[in-house]
């Protein structure tokens, strides 16, 4: 069988921020009402992180650390769906866009069940694809481990990227 083997291409991409009281709390570029927020140099919104590493890792373009360094005064409090949407646009420029993406985020509070639907609205308009193709997860880790003791939040995203 002849299969060319650009034609798709899948990547991974994962991202942890600390939580703080008294923090904004985004995800996937939703506000969401909580006590306590992401402890980053950019909105810290680690839905959105970690798909944009899972874009440029289906491409082998390095990671978000590297093309907006969190040292950097101009990412500042950044919204990270602007990266998101800087990422794809690399993507595209080398051919290629999303076929789809799952996403399972790792969070002990709030409940996201109402707000997934607003995330992967914000998301697909950002890749400019139907929301159909965009998957959003949530889960608790059953008060385990760091996101279970509230120190922070968790995610993880595949992609399939198809060339044209
Ligand atoms: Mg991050």
């Amino acid at each position: 069988m002849d299969f060319d083997m650009e034609v798709i291409r899948i990547g991974h991409g994962y991202d942890v921020h600390a939580l703080r009281d008294g923090l904004p709390l985004i995800l996937g570029g939703e506000s969401i009402e909580h006590d306590k927020g992401f402890v980053a140099h950019s909105d810290g919104d680690v839905l959105a992180h970690a798909l944009s590493d899972a874009l440029l890792g289906a491409l082998a373009l390095g990671d978000i650390g590297s093309h907006f360094p969190d040292t950097d005064p101009q990412y500042c409090g950044a919204d990270s769906l602007d990266l998101l949407s800087k990422v794809y646009g690399m993507i595209r420029q080398k051919g290629y866009r999303l076929a789809n993406a799952d996403m399972t985020i790792l969070l002990q509070r709030p409940k996201l069940r109402p707000h997934i639907d607003r995330m992967r609205e914000n998301i697909a308009r950002t890749l400019w694809v139907d929301i159909d193709r965009i998957s959003i997860k949530a889960t608790t880790e059953e008060r385990l481990g760091f996101t279970g003791r509230e120190e922070g939040a968790a995610a993880h995203a595949v992609v399939l990227l198809v060339k044209g």
